[in-house]
């Protein structure tokens, strides 16, 4: 376990410190390796893996479309060129590598995801306006999601993504570490909310877990209907909002 910190820790400390071309270069890369993995592991497990041992259940049984995930792969794949490039931000932004503190990382990491469910309700919102409504109808091309529908987004909105650890790190310095592993967390959970499939169908929709997170079940709602489940990582606003369906 140590080892395996102290050369993230040193991939962290090389990437911070080489030059910007190296930087994006690898940054891209990155952002590409956990899109096109996270979706790809999304998919064996809930189309192969997971049925074949009985574990959960699919929620839209019709297959995707025809072209479907080529077309959500060359969208997520641009999103990660941007996501890519505005990572490049949180090496001028950081302090340091990570926290001083148990009690910092503590601080840090509970008011980031406040934060960042604010921000993604309010620009989720705005997204839904008539005004910018086309620079969200590319995600909801994908009534049916995959895994890959994640970042199956506009450039625009991708932008808006990419947006938020730079403008929290702006009000709350970050470690880099922190950041990252921040924005990777965000990322696989971006994957897991939009896998098609009920993780959890044992705790029935009425659970008070089910009712609190945002879950595949949940975002599902938001593709199908549209002006409902507008949260990120929980339907807190939606509740407070009145816009929480299901
Ligand atoms: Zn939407
Ligand atoms: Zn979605």
């Amino acid at each position: 376990m140590q080892w395996m910190l102290e050369s993230f820790d040193t991939l962290i400390s090389t990437w911070l410190q080489a030059n910007l071309l190296a930087a994006l270069l690898v940054a891209i890369a990155v952002h590409c390796l956990i899109y096109l993995l996270g979706g790809g592991i999304g998919i064996l497990l809930t189309e192969k893996l997971m049925p074949a041992l009985g574990i959960g259940r699919p929620l839209d049984q019709r297959p995707a479309k025809p072209g479907q995930l080529q077309r959500e792969i060359r969208n997520g794949l641009i999103a990660c060129l941007i996501l890519g490039l505005a990572s490049l931000s949180y090496r001028r932004l950081c302090d340091g590598i990570w926290p001083e503190s148990w009690l910092q990382a503590a601080f840090q990491i509970s008011s980031f995801v406040v934060f960042n469910n604010i921000y993604s309700y309010a620009t989720h919102r705005l997204l839904h306006t008539r005004a910018l409504s086309r620079f969200h109808r590319v995600h909801h091309l994908s009534v049916r999601v995959t895994p890959y529908s994640s970042y199956s987004v506009h450039p625009i909105e991708a932008m808006i993504i990419a947006g938020t650890l730079p403008l929290f790190m702006l009000l709350i310095p970050l470690g880099l570490g922190t950041a990252l592993v921040l924005h990777a967390v965000g990322m696989v959970y971006t994957t897991c909310i939009h896998c098609n499939y009920d993780l959890m169908p044992s705790l029935g929709d009425h659970h008070w877990l089910k009712k609190l997170i945002n879950h595949p079940t949940y975002h599902r709602f938001h593709h199908t209907l549209g002006n409902v489940n507008y949260g990120f990582t929980n339907r807190l606003l939606d509740l407070l909002f009145k816009t929480s369906k299901g």
